[in-house]
């Protein structure tokens, strides 16, 4: 199957609903599993994963910004409950109220604007208070009294969520994970016993729910990563790997043109790849503004003709040149695939990842907005 578009990423709805399934499969029928779809579904497209989880009955769906949450009810996007993780600026008030997103709040001072801004509607504006429990990014840093009096005093401001965030859930060589669940379940027990209680606690993410660090699983998690078929590999001794899933897109790109170098003739800018023999190369219609990394230059593969084929010389902004020595069967206008699996032959993100000398979530989120989404 092929289209024609010089580059596009075959995203498959399917793959993505049958992660889904499996994530709430196995934090079981008490969890709520809440999609994360930011940064467009990490580059799989917010508007289509969305539809796909709605139709496989998601209630939550979670988002980094106000304008991502926006842009799903602009669209029709009606789930119940849109988190928004990375939480307001005053400005953006109004359109959380109007379009009923959910933020999470990450200072007390913004409990107060939300109820301010709840009063003047003539609503309450529910919101999920983060605790920074030790990962030193967004969260407040208040004690559970300060968080009881704030919460206490907000009427038009609802305490729906409690929620943290683990740094380092992947990594069993540290017990960070278990200190920032101490933590926050010190802070959650105080506020319990001031009669504060949220209805939603959650603080788990795909490594979280993969490596069945249940203790941190609540009544609802946050998946993100899995629902696009990556679980982040373990560090140090953990423990068996719970979550089934599959990577659900192919970015594929189009030979443009195919010639035969003799020895001795570099390639691409720089001139840091240079033929030892004569060889067949191809040059492919995708580049570093399409998402291929330039850390790929001379190192990275592409599959061509179901065999890893290596990129040579460096990669350019809209092209990429690769070697085709291996095959005569590939002609202009066929597809070499980028990521995804090709007779046999597999290249995923995290494999990319580690030769780009990154993680996989920055692969697919690097892939471009000049990549066609094609969704079967
Ligand atoms: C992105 C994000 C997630 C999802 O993480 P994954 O590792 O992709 O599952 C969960 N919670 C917060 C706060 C996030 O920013």
């Amino acid at each position: 199957m092929s289209f024609p578009y010089r580059s596009y990423a075959l995203i498959s709805r399917e793959r993505i609903a049958r992660n889904y399934r499996n994530v709430c499969a196995v934090v079981g029928a008490d969890v709520a599993v809440a999609g994360v779809i930011k940064a467009d579904a990490y580059g799989h497209g917010a508007l289509e994963v969305a539809r796909t989880l709605e139709a496989e009955g998601a209630r939550w769906l979670a988002v980094s910004s106000v304008e991502e949450g926006v842009h799903l009810r602009e669209n029709g996007i009606t789930a119940p409950s849109i988190l928004v993780m990375g939480g307001f600026l005053n400005y953006e008030i109004p359109a959380l109220i109007e379009h009923r997103l959910t933020p999470a709040v990450h200072s007390l001072a913004e409990i107060g604007d939300l109820d301010r801004a709840g009063r003047l509607a003539g609503r309450t504006v529910p919101y999920h208070l983060k605790i920074d429990s030790g990962m030193g990014r967004l969260g407040t840093r208040a004690t559970a009294g300060e968080i009881v009096a704030a919460v206490s005093g907000a009427a038009h401001a609802g305490f729906e969520g409690m929620m943290t965030h683990f740094a380092s859930a992947a990594d069993y060589t540290t017990p960070q994970t278990s200190q920032q669940l101490d933590f926050f379940h010190e802070t959650l027990g105080k506020l319990t016993e001031a009669g504060v209680v949220p209805a939603y606690v959650h603080t788990s993410s795909t490594n979280a729910i993969g490596y069945g660090r249940r203790g941190g699983w609540h009544n609802l998690v946050r998946a993100g990563h899995a629902l696009y078929g990556y679980v982040s590999p373990a560090r140090g001794e953990a423990p068996r790997q719970l979550l089934e899933v599959k990577p659900a897109l192919t970015w594929k790109a189009k030979i443009l043109a195919i010639k035969d170098l003799p020895e001795g003739a570099l390639v691409g800018y720089g001139g840091s790849f240079r033929a030892a023999a004569p060889m067949r190369i191809g040059v492919i219609g995708a580049g570093y503004a399409d998402g291929v990394f330039h850390r790929l230059s001379n190192r990275g593969k592409v599959i061509a003709d179901g065999k890893l084929a290596s990129i040579l010389g460096t990669i350019s902004m809209d092209l990429t040149t690769v070697d085709l020595s291996h095959t005569a069967a590939l002609a202009p206008g066929d597809d070499v695939t980028l990521l995804g699996e090709e007779g046999g032959v597999r290249l995923d993100a995290q494999q990319i990842a580690k030769i780009a000398g990154t993680i996989s979530y920055n692969i697919l989120c690097g892939i471009g907005a000049r990549v066609h989404r094609v969704y079967t």
